[in-house]
């Protein structure tokens, strides 16, 4: 394995990734580069259509925008009360603590913010604040750890915040949602999950992988560790063209996350970041693929498909509805294709 991490075009020129001629410096100026040595690891240098590449090493098109992009895709800045919280739903919030992450993902929803140029990790006055928030909303059910990534942080910094949301009665859910098992996952040693848990609270943890490979011997034990310390796996992927926008890929996914007891949770439509068409799926290819996957393969593999509606206006479940009708008549399809008539009040 690789030491030390990609960070710059002259790394990645180093490590073979580019052309030694690659014109990357405006791309560079703009949107983070990382790539950790596991990551690294992980790609086939001979390929140039490499899944795990695609996801992580910086390419010209990034440059190219359409008008329909936004700095801010999922409109985070239209429910953020006060910096690190995002308060889009009645009983949970976001409480983005940094804006780094171990590896830049090239179609980050969050590109604009993440990164050494992005916002920051929240000052000590900051987080009370945030924290503050939290507890005098007696109607947040859930805190959500993102970011940047949580788990950069650590174990004792997670740990304190962890012990600071315990003192708050109406929060019974801390949820994280983080890279770092599948791309550091030298990070999950039994302090790490110590200090996961260390709320009191039940921890639900939201891994993000988008291709089969990225689920590693050394990812499954970090899972096996977060498991046997009762944190409960959840997954999240993004639809992304090159990367897993064929069945066979999707399956494989889905399938290596529950092997590895991680319950398939979201995939993720792409948000309309700026330099990210060349990832974009079409909704209607989209809800092809999560069609053949109903009913292919176990019903604990399957996803929901999301959007994240552009304005902050929150989720939307837009797998293509298997029936339609009313007036209790109704067209039902089976995973098959084939369309059944169902009758109801
Ligand atoms: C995605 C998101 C959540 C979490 O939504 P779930 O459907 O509960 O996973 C919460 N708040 C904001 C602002 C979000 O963008
Ligand atoms: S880990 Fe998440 S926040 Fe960080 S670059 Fe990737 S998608 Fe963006």
């Amino acid at each position: 394995m690789n030491g030390s991490s990609v960070k710059s075009v002259a790394d990645l020129k180093a490590a073979r990734l580019v052309a030694p001629d690659a014109e990357l410096g405006a791309v560079a100026e703009k949107y983070a580069i990382g790539i950790t040595p596991v990551v690294l690891d992980l790609i086939d240098p001979d390929d140039p259509d490499d899944p795990i590449a695609r996801q992580f090493v910086p390419t010209a098109s990034e440059l190219t925008t359409t008008p329909e992009e936004r700095t801010d895709p999922i409109g985070d800045l239209a429910h953020s009360p006060m910096e690190g919280i995002v308060h889009r739903y009645p009983d949970r919030v976001l409480l983005k603590a940094v804006h780094v992450c171990p590896v830049y993902c090239r179609f980050c929803f969050r590109r604009e913010m993440v990164g050494p140029q992005g916002l920051g990790t929240l000052t000590a006055a900051e987080l009370d604040a945030a924290i503050g928030y939290i507890a005098t909303h007696r109607e947040i059910w859930e805190v959500i750890l993102t970011g940047g990534d949580p788990l950069v942080l650590s174990p004792r910094r997670l740990r304190d915040l962890m012990e600071r949301l315990a003192g708050i009665e109406h929060v019974k859910i801390v949820r994280f949602h983080t890279r770092v098992p599948v791309v550091e996952p030298e990070r999950i040693d039994d302090e790490m999950v110590a200090a996961l848990t260390a709320s009191g609270k039940t921890t639900y943890l939201a891994v993000h992988a988008n291709h089969p490979r990225e689920l590693t011997a050394a990812a499954k034990a970090g899972f096996d560790r977060m498991l046997a310390g009762g944190i409960a796996l959840i997954s999240q992927s993004v639809l992304l063209k090159g990367v897993n926008d064929d069945v066979e890929t999707l399956a494989a996914l889905m399938r290596g996350f529950v092997e590895n007891r991680i319950r398939p949770y979201y995939l993720h439509h792409p948000d309309l970041a700026p330099g990210t068409g060349h990832f974009r799926v079409g909704i209607e290819e989209g809800q092809r693929l999560v069609q053949a996957l109903r009913g292919r393969i176990s019903g604990l593999c399957q996803p929901v498909y999301v959007l994240d509606i552009p304005g902050g206006y929150g989720k939307a479940d837009i797998g293509a509805a298997s029936i339609t009708g009313s007036d209790g008549c109704f067209t039902v399809r089976d995973w098959q294709g084939d369309q059944h008539e169902y009758w109801s009040e």
